[in-house]
């Protein structure tokens, strides 16, 4: 196998490899796409994607994890009876923080829809409980 030209990826190209590569197998080629990520960082166009993408696939491992807990199911139905619960985030939230800043997220569940917010980087992203989820 010819060693890919890390050098005319898109940012979310070489985001979607470090996801995807056997650190194990290819920990060179591993060491080369974390290079290329933080020379595309440099610029400050490249970073808002490289930002967006790394927030919204958290959002999606989130939404993912909401949806595969019980209580977590629960919890939007509770909120409505219990008083104690009503300020109170599911299991999927807690101790979570910004995948980019490492700040504290503003989660807010309203009509059956979540958004997740870092007011610092200023992105947003929303999903249902169903899954369908969206950047905006
Ligand atoms: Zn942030």
């Amino acid at each position: 196998m010819a060693k890919p030209d890390y050098e005319n990826y898109t940012i979310a190209e070489l985001l979607d490899c470090r996801e995807q590569i056997d650190k194990q197998a290819w920990p060179e080629r591993y060491q080369e796409i974390l290079k290329h990520i933080a020379i595309r960082q440099q610029d400050p166009e490249q970073k808002r994607v490289h930002d967006e993408i790394v927030f919204a696939n958290f959002c999606q491992a989130l939404s993912y994890e909401l949806s595969c807990s019980i209580d977590d199911n629960l919890w939007p139905l509770l909120k409505v009876f219990s008083k104690s619960a009503r300020n109170s985030q599911p299991a999927a939230f807690e101790d979570k923080v910004c995948p980019v800043c490492s700040g504290e997220l503003d989660v807010s569940h309203k009509w059956g829809r979540w958004k997740v917010i870092c007011h610092p980087c200023d992105i947003g992203y929303a999903f249902q409980e169903n899954h369908q989820a969206n950047l905006w």
